[in-house]
């Protein structure tokens, strides 16, 4: 039996989350210039000046590898990952679809219980699957950016320009655009990577980088339904924002059972726990939360 705790909703209007982009991040940037001086400076000949060199190389190679793998790190910049924490809502997020199959069904099942989600669509699978964005928006769900065709390699430096990311995440947007009439406000990196053309790319066009509090690792191999659901309910907190997936594989052709086999379960019990679910903009501005949208049963 899984404990699930919910602190009351007291609190009617959180402060903004942007105050919790703390000073220690700014700290660290200046670390990582200062020792990047120092790599430049340092004279390389005499054996203090190589140690300065190489600790300063290897604290370095540290913060990067920080700041780009570790989905929430806003060394590059800020990360919404969490609401507030005196409120006892979550977000519900799905990445990798629209799915002609499984998000329909995911669908099918948020109607029923009567709660909102967001879902971060790859632009390419949006156009493909039109009505399935349409009816998300239609039942009071968000859509989100979650780039153009979900590329692998996207953290690397070299392959992507400035450029090339901006032209990517646009052709995004301006697909969710043109198939809901909504601009989006959120952004998503494929497993949560960022880099610092990535986050530029997407001040340019103001979106706002999202991240995730609670992952199941739903889309990693071949992962129950059972594990998923006590991922979730095991590491969900208030203000929390859940990742899940409405499809498994870039080319969408897999369908995501197990998360939807899961997805009643954790709903179901997150509600019973005293959780309210809300999309990630209302997590945001929690000001939004209660605005209805046309045609939504929920
Ligand atoms: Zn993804």
């Amino acid at each position: 039996m899984i404990a699930v705790t919910a602190r009351s909703d007291e609190i009617m209007i959180a402060p903004s989350p942007r105050l919790g982009f703390s000073l220690w991040i700014r700290i660290l940037r200046v670390i990582m210039v200062t020792v990047f001086f120092l790599m430049l400076f340092v004279p390389q000949t005499r054996p203090i000046s190589s140690m300065v060199f190489w600790l300063s190389l290897s604290l370095n190679v540290i913060l990067m590898c920080w700041g780009m793998f570790l989905p929430n790190s806003q060394l590059f910049g800020f990360v919404f990952h969490k609401g507030d924490p005196d409120r006892s809502t979550v977000a519900l997020t799905f990445d990798d679809g629209p799915h002609p199959d499984s998000t329909v069904r995911i669908l099918d099942i948020l109607q029923s219980q009567q709660i909102r989600a967001t879902f971060f669509v790859v632009g390419q699978k949006a156009e493909l699957h039109p009505a399935v964005v349409q009816r998300m928006v239609f039942e009071g769900h968000e859509v989100e950016n979650h780039t153009w065709n979900h590329p692998a390699t996207l953290a690397v430096f070299p392959l992507y320009t400035l450029k090339r990311i901006v032209h990517d995440l646009d052709r995004c947007n301006k697909m969710i655009r043109a198939l809901t009439e909504r601009e989006p406000l959120f952004v998503r990196f494929p497993a949560g990577i960022k880099n610092l053309p990535l986050m530029t790319a997407a001040k340019r066009l103001n979106l706002v980088v999202a991240g995730f509090s609670v992952r199941a690792y739903d889309s990693a191999g071949r992962v129950s339904a059972e594990r998923i659901r006590t991922r979730v309910l095991e590491r969900v907190f208030p203000g929390a924002i859940i990742v899940l997936h409405d499809s498994y594989t870039r080319t969408g052709r897999q369908a995501s059972t197990p998360t939807i086999e899961a997805l009643p379960g954790i709903i179901t019990c997150l509600k019973e726990a005293g959780y309210h679910f809300v999309t990630l903009k209302a997590l945001y501005n929690p000001v939004s939360e209660g605005q209805s949208l046309p045609g939504s049963g929920v």
